[in-house]
């Protein structure tokens, strides 16, 4: 058989190549305009090509690229610093260079805290926490596992957002559980106060670290800083990436700092993980983010967006917090409703067979949200 791509065939190709954006704006090959409401998966939260952005990496480039983390650089502890205060102190941070690494770190990290024998990790079903052999088995998705066994021990799954299911996987080779505040690859399931709330005093009971996966949820997205400040309680654990560095690649893991303490000097390393352009672009974010109030303009936006959708004929219901949402449409509707709407100019994507997703920038106008809302209801079946 001979390859016709250059790329290994993990993706389904694709019928649109990008060549430019700006803010919520897309533009393809052939001029063609679209609203970007996906943000390459929840990644450029202050849009395409934002000034702050554009400056800030630029300016790195041309000052100091790497060195690694044999030395220090001035921006990662800004960043570090700013994140631990964001996510309300006492804690510090690893830099990463992708969310499953990220994750990677924060499974090391409870072994190492959990000494021998207690290294067992709980997550949910229809969890998504990245594509390493290690957080693929964390993923909660047996499809996903199935042609990779075998993968790294360890991993334990329970039924979303029901505590009994959880108090009965716990034994004493437990150590974390790990949770995203909604489910985002899983079909944007969010949990509730009363399960968080219930984890968290199941972890403090039976001497857990509760680690939240704020990958896709982190940072604005749903309308707080991070997803877990709607449920009311403190995580041991934090890991972030996609937003951090609207588009650079960047992941980060935050402990507790008597848990991150538990490692010293060789347990864990990157080459690239905290480099000044990388951090440099999460700090343009943070600061950018900041200066916007961005969680609450996603709050605001989200609200504006969720009503739009709940009154649009073909969507049986809407679920999701801020600007990370779905709606529910009929079995069977949702990859040819996203299809359709990409020749219309809206980029959304399928997250389940029957629910669309969408997750604008932070900064979406109200002008923006009412197009895309007319997009959709031109296209929705009937
Ligand atoms: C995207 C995602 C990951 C994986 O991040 P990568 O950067 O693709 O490795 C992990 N967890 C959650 C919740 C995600 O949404």
């Amino acid at each position: 058989m001979t390859a016709t791509s250059p790329l290994m065939p993990t993706y389904v190709p694709s019928a649109v190549t990008f060549v430019r954006g700006r803010g919520t704006e897309l533009w393809d090959a052939e001029g063609h305009r679209y609203l970007d409401f996906l943000c390459g998966l929840g990644v450029t939260s202050l849009g395409h090509a934002h000034p702050a952005m554009a400056e800030a990496v630029c300016a790195q480039v041309r000052t100091l690229e790497h060195v690694s983390n044999l030395f220090a650089t001035e921006v990662g502890v800004e960043v570090a610093r700013t994140l631990d205060r964001l996510l309300g102190g006492g804690g510090q941070v690893f830099f990463a260079n992708s969310g499953a690494e990220a994750n990677e770190c924060a499974l090391k990290l409870a072994r190492k805290w959990g000494g021998r024998g207690r290294h067992v990790v709980i997550s949910a079903y229809g969890s998504f926490h990245g594509r390493t052999l290690a957080t693929l088995h964390a993923t909660g998705q047996p499809a996903k596992h199935e042609a990779f066994q075998p993968l790294p021990e360890g991993f334990r799954h329970v039924a979303w957002c029901d505590l009994a299911a959880l108090e009965a996987a716990i034994d004493p080779t437990v150590v974390a559980v790990l949770l995203e505040p909604v489910q985002g690859e899983g079909g944007v399931n969010p949990a509730t106060p009363e399960y968080f709330q219930g984890v968290r005093r199941i972890c403090d009971e039976r001497r857990l670290l509760l680690m939240v996966d704020e990958i896709q949820t982190g940072l604005g997205r749903t309308g707080a800083w991070f997803g877990f400040q709607h449920f009311g309680i403190r995580p041991d654990v934090v890991t972030l990436a996609k937003a951090l560095g609207n588009g650079m690649p960047i992941g980060a893991c935050w402990a507790r700092a008597e848990v991150a303490g538990t490692f010293v000097p060789g347990d864990h390393g990157t080459t690239y993980g905290g480099q000044p352009l990388a951090t440099a672009a999460a700090r343009a974010v943070l600061t950018t983010m900041e200066a916007e109030d961005a969680p609450a303009r996603a709050a605001a936006a989200g609200r504006r967006l969720a009503r739009g959708l709940q009154a649009l004929p073909g969507v049986r219901s809407v679920r999701g917090i801020g600007l990370l949402l779905a709606a529910e449409l009929a079995a069977g509707q949702s990859r040819p409703v996203v299809a359709e709407a990409l020749t219309r100019g809206l980029v959304v994507n399928a997250v389940t067979s029957s629910a669309v997703r969408l997750a604008p920038p932070l900064l979406v106008s109200d002008d923006e949200i009412d197009e895309a809302l007319a997009i959709l209801a031109a296209v929705l079946p009937r």
